[in-house]
């Protein structure tokens, strides 16, 4: 097909879907491209979904990002972007958002493609942060010292927002630094997961960069070489999330990556739970239960923009609370389902299919 086409689709939120390579089901068949389908055979039930973009099991990883760098892209002319990666553990999540260093995902990509752009266009200053959000606990995955929760607040009245109180902000000069960084809140991350047995397959991750002009750059940081400010070792932006806190001020855009925590249900985590009843199962129905809540407000808040309701739920998980900014009027929310075609996952995958119909 023609790259790219998603970005040209109607409506804020685009859903694509890419299938897991392995052994081929004649219960889970795909149709791909533009306006593709999903026919799943469940339990003797045919069902086809439609979705924005269905990638096959044998899609590159270029090929996946050449869809999604026309919105990428449109970060450098104000924009908000926001892609999720979302499915159940064991899909691809993380396989499509960072991938392997031989064969890098959507994020690397997407850092490589607006550094090159931006040094052929205008000059931009580039801010990065990361933070984890688990069980609903947000940590900031570049804090200097050990993470700690953050606290998160409504902005002052009037400015809208949400604050995170003591979150730090990173300068990025260049794109080995930001590479750099990117592995140092990857490897913050993996640590917390050694820590806690399977931590990352229930945790969020998020990523974003907001991409100012240089024209209108805050602060009063040292020029460095290519008109950036010098990169800088301390949180100088404290309590900001929002990049509505600059709208007014300078063309801002901004890119969110986020690799979701995995989607399978809670009631297997439940089941447990409820026949052994030891602390351990405890802990984990509860890591279940609130992965879910901000799975399912992600999903409420998803179908209300959708469906133009005038109450948004915004304010029902950490997740979307963080992300009010970037799921609002004239954000682009792009949401990779990632499903297996395994006969033994097939229920997990009508889910992911439910979900992606609700809010797509
Ligand atoms: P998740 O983050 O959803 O739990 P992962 O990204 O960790 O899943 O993927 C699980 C495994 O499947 C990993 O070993 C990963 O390398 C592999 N994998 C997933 N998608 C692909 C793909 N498109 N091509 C090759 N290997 C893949
Ligand atoms: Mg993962």
């Amino acid at each position: 097909g023609c790259p790219g086409r998603i970005l040209e689709l109607k409506g804020n939120i685009r859903v694509l879907c890419r299938l897991r390579p392995g052994t081929p089901s004649s219960l889970v068949s795909s149709e791909p491209g533009l306006d593709g389908s999903v026919t799943t055979c469940y339990r003797g039930h045919r069902r086809r979904f439609r979705l924005d973009w269905v990638f096959p099991p044998d899609a590159s990883q270029e090929e996946v990002f050449r869809e999604l760098e026309p919105a990428v892209l449109s970060c450098l002319r104000g924009y908000s972007v926001c892609i999720f990666t979302y499915g159940q553990t064991g899909t691809g999540k993380t396989y499509s958002m960072e991938g392997p260093p031989e064969d890098p995902g959507i994020a690397p990509r997407a850092l490589q493609s607006l550094f090159r752009e931006m040094r052929t266009g205008g000059q931009h200053q580039v801010t990065l942060s990361m933070v984890e959000i688990y069980n609903e606990a947000v940590r900031d995955l570049l804090a200097p010292g050990p993470p700690e929760r953050l606290a998160v607040r409504q902005g002052p009245a009037g400015q809208g927002g949400i604050q995170v109180a003591g979150l730090t902000y990173w300068d990025v000069p260049n794109l080995e630094t930001l590479h750099q960084m990117l592995s140092l809140g990857r490897s913050n991350r993996a640590t917390a997961a050694t820590a806690m047995n399977q931590h990352s397959s229930r945790s969020h991750a998020l990523v974003t960069l907001t991409l100012q002009a240089a024209s209108s750059t805050r602060g009063s940081g040292t020029t460095g070489t290519m008109g950036y400010p010098a990169p800088r070792r301390e949180p100088f932006c404290v309590g900001h999330w929002s990049s509505q806190r600059s709208c007014s001020l300078a063309p801002e855009g901004t890119l969110h990556l986020v690799d979701l925590a995995g989607s399978e249900r809670a009631w297997k985590a439940g089941g447990v739970c409820r026949a052994r009843g030891d602390p351990d199962d405890a802990q984990r129905l509860r890591e279940a239960r609130t992965i879910n809540r901000s799975l399912l407000a992600l999903g409420g808040v998803m179908t209300a923009l959708r469906s133009r309701r005038a109450h948004v739920p915004f304010r029902d998980s950490q997740l979307t609370r963080l992300l009010q900014p970037a799921l609002g009027p004239g954000a682009t929310a792009v949401l990779l389902l990632q499903i297996s075609t395994r006969p033994e996952d097939l229920g997990e995958t009508v889910c992911s299919l439910k979900f992606a119909e609700r809010v797509g």
